[in-house]
């Protein structure tokens, strides 16, 4: 089946641009990315997707002004390991999914930094840093991911986006997946993810409900002119 196929359900679609506009429809009907398109807007930062019909990966651009979003099925080895609840995924989710995934490390980068943010990200930066240290187990799949480092920092980041790109999917999806963390199931050990207890868990979902609600209203503010007086 061509790629061309395969998208066919993200609506007839033919050209990048018209994919790139369907998805941006379906991604914004979350607050925090129709906030964080808005703030880049005012940022005078001309945000780009650039779609990628040769490769599943993804990767949010170095300047984090762009996303390279790869739209080939994800092999089905990798997607079993990578996302929870895979055999409810069609391919058009996992793009959406994806997408919301980068979106979700540039919600980070842009927000995370800003004053309403700050004491609620070290906090949980430094757990998930302790979460990442221990025997390679992580708070997602994605750290333990072949294609990702293994240091404390990277993998934190990852497990942050991740998470936030879970709850921004659906809410009940993070919730299901916030309970099967809770749960010492037997695959745990192969996935690599930690086991949680209640207190980490409401510490997660504290901080993945108050990043989003934050980033949902960050406002963009210039910075003040300067002035010379002297
Ligand atoms: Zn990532």
């Amino acid at each position: 089946m061509s790629i061309e196929q395969r998208i066919k359900r993200l609506g007839e679609l033919k050209s990048d641009d018209e994919i790139v506009r369907k998805l941006n429809l379906e991604v914004q009907k979350r607050p925090a990315i129709a906030n964080l398109f808005s703030y880049l807007k005012d940022a005078d930062i001309d945000f780009k997707t650039v779609i990628n019909r040769n490769t599943w990966t993804s990767k949010l651009g170095r300047d984090t002004h762009s996303v390279d979003l790869g739209i080939q099925p994800i092999p089905q080895h990798i997607k079993e390991k990578a996302l929870f609840l895979e055999h409810k995924f069609s391919d058009e989710d996992t793009i959406i999914y994806r997408y919301l995934h980068e979106l979700s490390h540039a919600l980070y980068q842009h927000f995370a930094s800003k004053v309403d943010f700050v004491d609620l990200n070290q906090d949980f930066l430094e757990f998930a840093q302790k979460m990442n240290d221990e025997n390679g187990y992580n708070l997602s799949t994605l750290p333990s991911l072949p294609a990702y480092h293994q240091d404390g920092l990277t993998g934190a980041l990852e497990d942050i986006a991740e998470l936030l790109a879970m709850r921004l999917y659906s809410e009940e999806y993070f919730n299901q997946y916030m309970e099967m963390l809770q749960k010492d199931t037997s695959n745990k050990r192969e996935l690599k993810l930690h086991t949680l207890n209640k207190q980490e868990t409401e510490f997660v979902k504290s901080y993945v409900e108050k990043f989003i609600d934050l980033a949902s209203k960050a406002k963009y503010t210039r910075p003040q002119k300067l002035t010379r007086i002297y």
